[in-house]
């Protein structure tokens, strides 16, 4: 059980959101995990195992429902919870504490990032066509953007053109990492649509376009292998492409503003997701320590493991108050980019050292599928690439201090 009580500096409506989450994760989500994901431990999964684990999700998700907790990241008017920011941010970490579990509330990446960008970019018409039905589970979506023969470290590097011609896009490119690949009904594609020979160039020579899954030229080469596993992370050749310019979405040239707009407050979220999953980390970790005995004593007498459970508590207070320290500055409004950067490398790499710890532990048992904890350390590590790599963004924390410094002052840390 993840013990979640109020916080007292946090608003009341925070803390409702946050107990009302906790109490599904606890009473719903974690009795019920061996059911729900019954393909993650190796025992063979018959089809009354399937009808069973349908029926309870169907269940929880009523309860979500109930709860008005239903798709956090949409506003009420697109059939969301509507929650502001921080309250989402608050309800991350719970929410991740079962690992799986936001897929039980209506949030599925990449589809929910997808939504967030058409709520704010579609015309009207492209949401009724594109949005509506990414919402009600009709379609699903992918976000393409990374590229085998450019840095996605450096999204203005980009290659993949559209050409305007007439009234259509012409889409050349090549792809890879596009998630969701082979479901997508779908791909918002991060296009060149000026300055084709300028690679490197500035942030307006990108657009993102939307492109059905099924217009011609659109070629799935393979779902990459990752982590041993073939998975739905694709590889995608879009060749001679032809799309309506209807499709183009927001202003011609706002493509790089609009990737930004989706990673940069989901970094808060992913980061809110890690501590989570940390949270049951440490959980898993200190209770094994309390049941386990070894050469004649209880781990938890023994230093070492001392030692791995006040490291990991000083991992996740430290990846928590910088992460809320980060999502207070954004929702007031301030600049935030040097503590989004200083989050997106800490919090991960602390994920990293808890999981670590926690795997350590609990032995063999650490590594297999009866834990989760093997997908949150293959997790933690990706983390550490996705959304711009640790290099990327220490780079950026170390230049907004020394502009800084080279303006005269030194840096605030107060502020
Ligand atoms: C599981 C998974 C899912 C993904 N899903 C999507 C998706 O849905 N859509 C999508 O478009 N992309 C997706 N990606 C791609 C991801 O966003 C990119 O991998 C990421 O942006 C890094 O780009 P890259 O792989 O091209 O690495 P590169 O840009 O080639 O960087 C490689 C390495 O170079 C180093 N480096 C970079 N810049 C510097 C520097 N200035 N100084 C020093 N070192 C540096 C870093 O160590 C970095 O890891 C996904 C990736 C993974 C692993």
């Amino acid at each position: 059980m993840m013990n979640v009580q109020p916080i007292p500096t946090a608003s009341e409506r925070i803390n409702e959101i946050r107990a009302l989450t906790a109490d599904i994760v606890n009473k719903e989500i974690l009795p019920n995990e061996n059911l729900l994901w019954a393909s993650r431990t190796n025992r063979s999964v018959t089809e009354s195992d399937l009808e069973a684990s349908q029926e309870a999700r169907r269940d929880i998700e009523t309860k979500v429902r109930q709860a008005g907790l239903w798709a956090p990241h949409l506003p009420q008017e697109y059939g969301g919870a509507g929650l502001d920011f921080l309250e989402l941010a608050y309800m991350n970490e719970v929410l991740a504490y079962a690992v799986g579990g936001a897929a039980l509330f209506g949030v599925v990446a990449p589809n929910s990032g997808n939504q967030t960008l058409l709520v704010k970019y579609a015309t009207e018409e492209q949401k009724r066509k594109w949005l509506i039905p990414l919402i009600e589970g009709k379609l699903q979506s992918g976000f393409s953007m990374t590229e085998p023969d450019a840095p996605g470290s450096d999204p203005r590097s980009l290659r993949t053109t559209a050409r305007r011609d007439g009234e259509e896009w012409i889409i050349n490119g090549h792809k890879w990492f596009t998630s969701n690949g082979k479901r997508a009904d779908f791909f918002i594609v991060m296009c060149r649509t000026e300055d084709p020979d300028n690679v490197g160039g500035g942030n307006g020579a990108m657009t993102q376009i939307i492109v059905p899954r099924d217009t011609p030229g659109v070629h799935i080469l393979r779902g990459i292998n990752v982590w041993g596993n073939e998975s739905d992370h694709c590889e995608i050749v879009y060749e001679d492409v032809r799309v309506p310019i209807e499709n183009q979405l927001g202003a011609r040239g706002s493509g790089h503003q609009a990737a930004q707009d989706r990673l940069g407050a989901g970094r808060v979220y992913h980061c809110m997701n890690s501590i989570g999953q940390m949270w049951r980390a440490f959980d898993l970790m200190v209770e094994r320590s309390r049941d386990r005995e070894v050469h004649g004593g209880l781990l938890r007498t023994k230093q070492f493991v001392q030692g791995f459970i006040a490291d990991s508590y000083m991992d996740i207070q430290a990846s928590r108050l910088m992460t809320i320290h980060c999502a207070e500055r954004m929702a007031s409004d301030q600049d935030a980019r040097t503590d989004i950067s200083a989050i997106k490398v800490f919090v991960p790499n602390a994920y990293m050292r808890v999981v670590d710890r926690a795997i350590q532990v609990w032995g063999a048992a650490g590594v297999s599928g009866d834990l989760p904890l093997y997908a949150m350390f293959q997790g933690a590590r990706t983390l550490r690439l996705a959304d711009g790599p640790d290099e990327v963004h220490r780079i950026l924390i170390a230049k907004n201090v020394l502009a800084r410094f080279d303006g005269g002052s030194g840096w605030d840390f107060g502020n």
